[in-house]
């Protein structure tokens, strides 16, 4: 049965059908290597449907991208309010990707997205432990007391956070610097973790998740991780 292109990317997990509707105006879309127009049907069953050259069907192409998320942008595909989204800064991927975990609006740093579930659920599940290794400055003068507290574990409100490694603690000016290691991933835990010892925090990165780190990876930019860091990381 002939079906709209658009309902037949949608369906194939590739994109919403808004987004595809743009990648057939795009020229990105062909039919039986003809490239389609808006509003044009095609029957997957006879037709061969294809975008940007890989067929429709078949083994969906899983994709694996380290993202340096700049502060500002919201860790979901598509935001109620409007603002902007991390997948704004992954356009033109021919898959629908999603991120694996969350960082806060004003978290910048790495983050991975990806259209592989079986990936981001292993990475998130916490009987893997995956490290995850915060830049944090914070408002004030850490103690020496306050640092062996956070790499001991606080006691937050859903309950007491995992021995943490505090690293490279540098007090400049007002503020204090320093790298810290934890490998659970509760909601704003970072920043909780610091707000408890009475420091708020003014600037956080993730710069490294298990062995990925930024390199040189400008913020606002991607690059796909390589075959051997994706087996690395299953
Ligand atoms: N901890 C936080 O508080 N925020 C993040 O975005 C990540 C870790």
């Amino acid at each position: 049965m002939k079906e709209r292109l658009q309902k037949l990317i949608a369906a194939a997990g590739l994109a919403s059908r808004r987004e595809a509707e743009g990648w057939i105006e795009a020229g990105r879309v062909r039919v039986n290597g003809v490239v389609a127009v808006l509003g044009e049907r095609a029957d997957p069953a006879e037709d061969r449907v294809e975008v940007d050259g890989r067929p429709l069907g078949g083994q969906e192409e899983k994709f694996y991208i380290l993202l340096n998320k700049p502060t500002g942008y919201v860790t979901t595909l598509r935001d109620p309010k409007g603002r902007p989204v991390v997948a704004d800064l992954v356009k033109g991927i021919p898959a629908r990707l999603f991120p694996v975990g969350r960082l806060d609006l004003n978290t910048e740093g790495v983050l991975i997205l990806t259209n592989d579930g079986d990936l981001a659920q292993h990475l998130a599940h916490p009987r893997h432990q995956i490290d995850k290794t915060y830049l944090v400055r914070v408002r004030g003068a850490l103690s020496a007391a306050s640092q062996q507290k956070l790499a001991r574990g606080i006691l937050l409100d859903d309950g007491p956070t995992a021995p943490a490694r505090v690293e490279d603690v540098r007090v400049v000016g007002s503020h204090t610097w320093f790298k810290i290691t934890i490998h659970e991933g509760r909601n704003r835990q970072v920043r909780r973790m610091c707000e408890s010892l009475g420091h708020s925090v003014s600037r956080l990165k993730r710069i490294r998740l298990a062995f990925l780190d930024l390199g040189n990876l400008a913020s606002g930019h991607f690059r796909h991780l390589t075959p051997q860091e994706v087996a690395q990381l299953k």
